[in-house]
């Protein structure tokens, strides 16, 4: 199973910036021919998405496209949402759905997350759910009940046959963006209780081969490789130092752990 790294640009960089960025990104990656052995994935606003695309398209990158947010309906009356459909259209391959920062300020339940998890699955987008307690639930002991809660509600009724698309993102909400990561065996631990909480309702061979886990909070390059080394972390979600291009290359490029089991 290939790792994946996956920038979230988040409301971050005008049109122009993101393709200064991409383009930064692109040629350091080629020289180095490391898009090739992992999943390297930038989720730009929306508006960036068409140039992005058309971009990518031209200079045939390895790059893919994720959204940072999709709606659970194809069409229709929802003034200001975006369509999983539409983002096929711009080549969007993957969709970051109930990042912690919508959980809060836009108040996603986990219904919402799960009605968007289906419909993701439904028009071939990979969903990148993402989970984690904030830190007055992890001082209250409640951070295994957190996430095996927002797991367990984001999948429901996703069918085995779509399970293997999905990746999972533990995110603790209170490292994120503050640059200063959880320890990575702790980061480890809440991988292992994911796939735990997934092996109720899918076969534990499956949850074990297919399912991508990953871990973002305040990764950098300087820590890169403590997350990427550890058993059962499947790649990594990075948010504020993915927006500048040689960090960003410097840490796709940390991506081969020798001593990584899996
Ligand atoms: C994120 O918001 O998904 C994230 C991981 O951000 P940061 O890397 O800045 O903590």
């Amino acid at each position: 199973m290939k790792q994946i790294f996956i920038a979230n640009w988040k409301m971050n960089l005008n049109v122009e910036e993101s393709l200064d960025l991409v383009k930064k990104i692109d040629s350091l990656l080629k020289k180095n021919k490391d898009t090739e052995k992992n999943d390297v994935v930038v989720c730009p606003s929306f508006l960036s998405l068409w140039a992005i695309n058309n971009y990518f398209n031209q200079k045939k990158s390895k790059i893919k496209l994720g959204a940072q947010n999709i709606f659970w309906e194809e069409k229709g009356a929802f003034t200001g949402e975006i369509s999983p459909k539409m983002l096929k259209e711009v080549n969007c391959q993957y969709a970051i759905i109930g990042h912690s920062e919508r959980r809060e300020n836009l108040w996603e339940s986990d219904q919402m997350i799960n009605q968007k998890v289906r419909t993701a699955l439904k028009f071939g987008l990979t969903p990148v759910v993402c989970v984690g307690e904030t830190f007055e639930e992890r001082k209250r002991g409640q951070r295994d009940s957190v996430i095996g809660r927002q797991v367990g509600r984001a999948l429901e009724g996703v069918k085995k046959n779509e399970f293997r698309k999905i990746i999972i993102a533990y995110e603790p909400v209170w490292v994120i963006g503050i640059g200063q990561a959880v320890e990575p065996e702790d980061a480890a631990y809440s991988h292992h209780l994911i796939r735990k909480v997934l092996f109720k309702s899918y076969s534990e061979k499956i949850v074990a081969k297919d399912l991508r886990v990953i871990y973002g909070g305040s990764v950098n390059p300087d820590n890169i490789d403590s997350f990427i080394c550890q058993d059962g972390i499947d790649g990594v979600l990075v948010g504020s130092a993915s927006l500048e291009a040689d960090k960003l290359v410097k840490m796709v490029k940390s991506f081969s752990c020798p001593k990584r089991k899996k």
